[in-house]
C-alpha cells in the first residue's frame, strides 16, 4: 500500500512510527529469556524501570494498551463491580467493551467536560450505595492526555481526594502520559502519583513498535499478570520488544516537545487558510474543521502530496505529529489544505 512507503507523511496517528536503526540495533542486542517464567532480563528491566520512574512497586509488559487497560480493570474490579469512566474514553468506547465482555465489569460512563475531565459532582452522583440492587462502584478511570489535552494537575488531586473519601481505586489510561508530562513541564510521576495504576503506551509518540506497560502495587500487578496470561498476553522472548521500549524511554521522551512545537507550527499555518476553521492544537495533535464539500478534493490532494490523513465523513479532522514527521514535511501538509494549484 502506498501509505506505508517512508516518503509519505502519515498523520493518521502517532502509532505509525517505524523503529530507526538505533532502536533496531538495541532490539537485536537484547538479552532474552522466557517471560512467562519471568526469565526475560530485558522485560524485567523495562518493568522495573517504569515502575521506578513512575513511583510504583511493580510493572507488567503487555502487547497492547487495550490489553493493559483490560487487565488493570480486571485487577481492580471483580465480577459485578463497576468502574466510572468518560463516555468517549478509550477504556469505554474504543476497547470493544472488553471490561464487560471479558471481565463481567459494568462500565458507568458519564459525559466528559471539553477538557477531558469528568466533573467530580457527576462522578460523586454516579457512585452507587452498597445495596444488592446495584453494581459495586470500585474504580474511577481517567485518560491523560485526552484528545491531546493534558488533564489539569489540580483536577487530579481533587479526583484523588474524592476517590479516597469513597474508597474507590483510580486507574489512568496514560497511553500518552509522557506527552502530558512534557507539556505540563513535570516528571511523569507527578501525574502518576495520583493513581493506583497507570498504563503507558510505548508504541505511540515514544516510537516503539509494540507494547504497553502497566504499573501498580505488587499485589495489583500480580493479579494483572494472571489476567494477562488468561487473555493470551503471556509472551515468551519478549525482550526483543522490551528493548525497543527501553530505547524509547532513553531517547524519545524529551523529544516529544519537538512534536508539540511542530503541531503548534502546523496549527498556526493551517489557521491562515480559507478552507480551515476552528483550529485547535494540544500537545502533538491538531484538530481542524473543513467544509464537508471539500472532503473529496482534500482526499485527492492528500494522495497527490503523499500525505496520509484520516479523512472520514465528518468535517472535523485530527492530525497527529510524531517522530517520523520532519520539519520540512509541514509545507506539504499545509499545501494539501490550501486552494493553490499543486506546484
Ligand atoms: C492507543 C490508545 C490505547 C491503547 O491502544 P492499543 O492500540 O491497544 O495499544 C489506549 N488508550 C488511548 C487513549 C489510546 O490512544
Amino acid at each position: 500500500m502506498a501509505g506505508t512507503s517512508p516518503d509519505w507523511i502519515d498523520l493518521r496517528s502517532d502509532t505509525v512510527t517505524r523503529p530507526d536503526a538505533a532502536m533496531r540495533a538495541a532490539m537485536a542486542a537484547a538479552e532474552v529469556g522466557d517471560d512467562v517464567y519471568g526469565d526475560d532480563p530485558t522485560v524485567n528491566a523495562l518493568q522495573a524501570r517504569l515502575a521506578r520512574d513512575l513511583g510504583f512497586e511493580a510493572g507488567l509488559f503487555l502487547p497492547s494498551g487495550t490489553q493493559s487497560n483490560l487487565v488493570a480493570l480486571m485487577a481492580h474490579c471483580a465480577r459485578g463491580d463497576e468502574y466510572i469512566v468518560g463516555m468517549d474514553a478509550h477504556t469505554y468506547k474504543y476497547e470493544g467493551g472488553g471490561a464487560a465482555v471479558l471481565g463481567s465489569i459494568q462500565p458507568q460512563p458519564i459525559p466528559q467536560a471539553v477538557d477531558g475531565t469528568l466533573p467530580l459532582d457527576a462522578v460523586e452522583r454516579a457512585i452507587k450505595p452498597v445495596d444488592p440492587h446495584f453494581a459495586r462502584t470500585r474504580l474511577l478511570c481517567l485518560e491523560n492526555t485526552w484528545h491531546g489535552r493534558p488533564l489539569p494537575l489540580d483536577y487530579l488531586a481533587r479526583a484523588r481526594a474524592l476517590c479516597g473519601r469513597h474508597g474507590l481505586g483510580m486507574h489512568l489510561d496514560g497511553a500518552r502520559l509522557y506527552n502530558a508530562a512534557v507539556a505540563d513541564g513535570v516528571p511523569a510521576r507527578e501525574i502518576a502519583r495520583h493513581f493506583d495504576s497507570v498504563s503507558v503506551c510505548l508504541s505511540k509518540g515514544l516510537g516503539a513498535p509494540v507494547g504497553s506497560v502497566l504499573v501498580g502495587s505488587d499485589a495489583l500487578v500480580s493479579v494483572a499478570r494472571r489476567w494477562r496470561k488468561v487473555t493470551g498476553g503471556g509472551m515468551r522472548q519478549a525482550g526483543l520488544l522490551a528493548a525497543a521500549g527501553l530505547h524509547a524511554l532513553d531517547h524519545n521522551v524529551e523529544r516529544l516537545a519537538e512534536d508539540h512545537a511542530r503541531a503548534a507550527c502546523l496549527a498556526k499555518a493551517l489557521a491562515t487558510l480559507p478552507d480551515v476553521a476552528n483550529v485547535e492544537q494540544h500537545t502533538n495533535m491538531v484538530f481542524v474543521d473543513v467544509p464537508p464539500a471539500t472532503l473529496p478534493r482534500l482526499r485527492e490532494r492528500a494522495e497527490s502530496h503523499r500525505v496520509r490523513l484520516s479523512i472520514g465523513d465528518t468535517p472535523r479532522l485530527r492530525l497527529v505529529l510524531h517522530l517520523d514527521v520532519p520539519d520540512d514535511a509541514l509545507d506539504r501538509v499545509v499545501a494539501v489544505f490550501s486552494r493553490e494549484p499543486r506546484q
